[in-house]
């Protein structure tokens, strides 16, 4: 039986409940940091607790009329988790597998994210459980659709900006840009960012989470004194994050020693051709299967090769407390959210590897969101030449503001990003105060 059918009306049977907060999910590893930092901040118990618990989770049914004509319920979620520093921002997620505990935590991230970049945003995540490739694309237009209009009252390009994240794309914003616009009975483009290009989308924004991941590499590799010419390089997934990354790092002169999808992994001791694995991907169905510029190994495999830098691109918890003795980088660059759980941090620490943290490296994807925003609102849209070197120079900024905090404190670059972070929220906080 399809995943969808579980969630039919017709079919008589109702989705299980939602798994909630283990000691290994997101949410645990996101409260762990958070905890750390706030010790080294001395932050007011007060303000600790304010900011542990999301503002707003909404939960919602999305009826949908299949082209059957079966109707099916898919459950949908938004966590805003903060908006003290503006609007709330941040992706919405299909996939079968998505809880509320997932959401709640990346909602956090997103949070994080904004401030360490300093971007005038709050943080907010949302998702729904479906299996998009088991829908038509007449199906994930009407869910899509049934899912905005039952956040009409949420979504607003001063209240909350929704932008892609893992299986949704920019025909899944214009649908949402749509389907507001209707409702506001007038174009609303700065309410959804990561939009195609033609309906106010920003030249550069697909690639922007990519090319900040390896801005953040070659500043690392810098820090570690290694030419990227002389760097190899694993990525973990190849979708938009991690195929990006790995043609800059190629381009860079890297050498991509092993790459990875849904299929599996590839490795070439002698290097990928990263054009000509993209290229196959792309006339394969996105997927590297048969990809013969490469030997076949495992998942496992890959993430434990020795190299010189691993940019994990796929998915939440891949590195954990199993495998993080068996980590051999020298670098990891978090492309992913929440690649790495938490008690893996120190083993990875104690390993002397140097990580750069999921809310500095896969920054460039908001950022570019906010030039998106930005522009929207002017009306005025910029060169992808003014973006990307406005992108390159925040993130590098970024990073060694992250740094100089990781210096004064002695601490690892993903505890100085949340000390960042956290300082930067709870003193705006202190400034606007609580409103009674
Ligand atoms: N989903 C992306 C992220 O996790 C981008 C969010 C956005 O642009 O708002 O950072």
């Amino acid at each position: 039986m399809s995943n969808n059918k579980k969630n039919s009306i017709s079919s008589g049977f109702y989705k299980e409940p939602v798994p909630h907060i283990t000691p290994d999910s997101p949410f645990a590893s996101m409260m762990e940091r958070f905890r750390f930092a706030a010790e080294i901040l001395e932050l007011n118990e007060g303000v600790f607790k304010y900011l542990s618990s999301p503002e707003k989770v909404i939960m919602v049914s999305i009826p949908v009329t299949m082209d059957n004509g079966d109707i099916e319920v898919f459950e949908g979620y938004r966590v805003i988790h903060n908006s003290i520093l503006g609007p709330s921002k941040g992706g919405i997620r299909y996939s079968d597998d998505v809880t509320i505990d997932e959401v709640k935590a990346l909602a956090a991230w997103m949070t994080w994210k904004c401030a360490v970049v300093n971007v005038p945003f709050g943080g907010a995540k949302g998702g729904v459980r479906v299996n998009p490739k088991e829908l038509s694309q007449n199906e994930l237009e009407r869910l899509t659709r049934r899912y905005t209009s039952n956040m009409l009252d949420v979504f607003g390009p001063d209240r909350d900006i929704p932008a892609p994240d893992m299986n949704t794309n920019e025909q899944v914003m214009a649908w949402i840009m749509d389907t507001y616009s209707m409702n506001q009975k007038k174009t609303e483009t700065a309410v959804v960012t990561g939009k195609p290009i033609i309906l106010g989308g920003s030249k550069g924004r697909k690639e922007a989470t990519g090319r900040g991941v390896v801005t953040c590499t070659l500043a690392a590799l810098s820090k570690l004194r290694i030419s990227p010419s002389k760097t190899s390089v694993v990525v973990q997934g190849f979708g938009n994050v991690g195929s990006v990354s790995a043609q800059l790092m190629y381009e860079q002169g890297a050498k991509i020693i092993a790459i990875s999808d849904i299929s599996g992994g590839y490795y070439n001791k002698d290097g990928i051709n990263i054009p000509a694995a993209t290229q196959y991907s792309l006339t394969n169905g996105f997927s590297l299967e048969g990809f013969d510029g490469a030997e076949k190994i495992s998942n496992r495999e890959l993430l434990e090769l020795e190299c010189d830098v691993l940019i994990p691109a796929a998915k939440e918890d891949q590195i954990n407390k199993d495998n993080a003795p068996n980590i051999k980088a020298k670098i990891i660059s978090e492309g992913a959210n929440g690649p790495v759980t938490a008690n893996a941090d120190k083993i990875l620490e104690e390993k002397g590897i140097m990580i750069v943290p999921d809310i500095l490296a896969n920054a460039g994807g908001v950022t570019v969101s906010y030039f998106e925003w930005v522009q929207d609102r002017h009306g005025y849209f910029w060169t992808e030449e003014r973006v990307n070197r406005r992108l390159n120079r925040l993130m590098r900024e970024s990073f060694d503001n992250l740094f100089m905090v990781s210096e004064k404190y002695s601490i690892t670059l993903r505890q100085a990003a949340y000390v960042y972070a956290i300082d930067r929220v709870a003193t705006t906080l202190k400034l606007r105060g609580i409103y009674a």
